[in-house]
C-alpha cells in the first residue's frame, strides 16, 4: 500500500509528526449528511465507534469523543483527579507544557525531570510516590518532540502498588499506532487527538476513563464546566455527547475504526515496528545517529541528530518542490535533531519514496 504516486497536488505530502495524512477514501467519509445529536442515528455511530476504541486499547473504561484538541484533555485529567498534588514526569517539550496546565489552572505539583531523549523510569517514579504525597501521575507516553516512547506497563506495576494514585497518560502521538494495555498497564485517564496516529484531521480527541478515576472526579469541587467528567457521565449511558459533537470526525472514526480492523490492528501495530526499523537503519547507514535513548525509541516518530551538518533548511525548500513536507526538529532542537513521522496512513513504500526523495536532496 502506498500514498505516494498518486495524482499530483499542491498540498506536499506530509511526513511530519501530525497533522499526518488523511487518504481521500477517509477524507470522504467526513462528508456525509449530518444527523442530530439527540437522536437514535448517533448513539449507534458513537456506541459502533466506542466499542471499536475499547478493544484497540483492550478496557471496558469509559470512552470519551471530545471535540477539540487534546490539549483540553490534559485538563481534564488533571481537574478530575488531582486533590493533593500531581507527578508530572517531564521529558520533552510536550509533558513540559502539560505540567504548565497545572501551573495555570493552580493545582500543586512536582516535576520529576529527565534529560531530553531519556525514556521514563518506574523506580524513579516509585520514589517520588513513597511520600505519600501525590495523588496523579502524568506521564507523556510517546513524546513526540524526542521521539522518546516510555514503557506504560512497567510505570503502570509501579503506580499499582499506590492504590490512591490515578495513572494518567498522554498518548496522542501513540494512541491507534502502538499497543497499548490500558487494562494491564493500569491507566486511570488516557488520551489522544485524532492527527498522529489515527491518521484523522485534527480538532478531536478521545480519552479512556476508568471507574476509579469517575469516583474520584466526584469528590472534587469546582471543576468548571466544560471539562467536568460529571456531564460527560451524564450522557455517556445514552451514547451521546455533553455538546453538539464534531459529527464529520465521528464519521472518519468510524471509518477508521474499519480500516484498522481491516488491516488487524497487530498488524498495523507491526507495521509501525517495521517502519521505525527502517528509518533507524536509514539513519545510521547515512551517518548519523539517534536521538532517543536505546531501548526507549518510538514506534511512531524517530528523532535523528544532525551529526553530518546536513543543511536542514536547503534540504525542507528541495523536499517542498519536490512535494514533500519533512520536519526540522521542535523547538530548541530545531536544525541539530529533525523528526521523520511513520504512523497512521504512512506504508513502508511512502517510507521508501520519502527517502530516496530525501537522499537526493542532500548537498554532499
Ligand atoms: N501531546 C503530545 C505528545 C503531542 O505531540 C501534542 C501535539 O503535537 C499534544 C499533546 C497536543 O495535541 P493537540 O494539538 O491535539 O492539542
Amino acid at each position: 500500500m502506498s500514498f505516494l504516486n498518486k495524482k499530483k497536488s499542491k498540498y506536499p505530502k506530509l511526513f511530519i509528526p501530525g497533522p499526518t495524512h488523511v487518504p481521500e477514501e477517509i477524507l470522504k467519509a467526513f462528508c456525509k449528511p449530518q444527523i442530530g445529536h439527540r437522536t437514535p442515528e448517533i448513539s449507534d455511530l458513537i456506541s459502533n465507534i466506542t466499542l471499536g476504541i475499547q478493544k484497540i486499547l483492550n478496557t471496558d473504561n469509559h470512552i470519551y469523543l471530545v471535540s477539540h484538541p487534546a490539549t483540553g484533555l490534559w485538563e481534564m485529567g488533571i481537574r478530575n483527579s488531582v486533590r493533593k498534588k500531581a507527578l508530572h514526569c517531564v521529558n520533552g517539550a510536550f509533558s513540559k507544557k502539560w505540567a504548565h496546565v497545572s501551573d495555570c489552572i493552580g493545582v500543586d505539583y512536582d516535576v520529576l525531570e529527565y534529560e531530553w531523549g531519556k525514556g521514563i523510569r518506574p523506580e524513579d517514579i516509585e520514589k517520588y510516590l513513597k511520600t505519600g504525597k501525590y495523588d496523579a501521575v502524568a506521564v507523556v507516553h510517546n513524546e513526540t518532540s524526542t521521539g522518546v516512547m516510555s514503557d506504560l506497563e512497567s510505570i503502570g506495576s509501579v503506580i499499582k502498588k499506590f492504590p490512591d494514585v490515578y495513572f494518567l497518560v498522554d498518548a496522542v502521538s501513540s494512541m491507534a499506532g502502538v499497543k497499548i494495555d490500558v487494562e494491564s498497564s493500569n491507566i486511570d485517564f488516557i488520551l489522544a487527538s485524532t492527527q498522529k496516529a489515527w491518521g484523522l484531521p485534527p480538532g478531536f480527541s478521545i480519552a479512556a476513563l476508568s471507574d476509579k478515576f469517575i469516583s474520584q472526579s466526584k469528590k472534587i469541587k469546582n471543576k468548571g464546566y466544560f471539562l467536568d467528567v460529571a456531564i460527560y457521565e451524564k450522557y455517556y449511558s445514552k451514547s451521546q455527547t455533553p455538546y453538539t459533537p464534531s459529527i464529520p470526525h465521528l464519521y472518519g472514526l468510524e471509518k477508521v475504526i474499519e480500516k484498522i480492523f481491516e488491516e488487524g490492528f497487530e498488524n498495523r501495530c507491526n507495521r509501525h515496528k517495521s517502519m521505525a526499523h527502517y528509518v533507524r537503519t536509514w539513519a545510521l547507514r547515512m551517518g548519523q545517529s539517534l536521538y532517543a535513548e536505546n531501548g526507549f525509541r518510538s514506534d511512531t516518530v524517530t528523532s535523528i541528530n544532525n551529526d553530518k551538518n546536513w543543511d536542514i533548511n536547503k534540504i525542507n525548500d528541495k523536499l517542498l518542490a519536490k512535494g514533500f513536507r519533512m520536519d526540522r526538529g521542535y523547538g530548541q532542537l530545531r536544525g541539530d535533531v529533525f523528526r521523520i513521522s511513520h504512523m497512521g496512513n504512512i506504508y513502508e513504500n511512502d517510507l521508501i519514496e520519502y527517502l530516496k526523495t530525501f537522499e537526493g536532496c542532500i548537498d554532499v
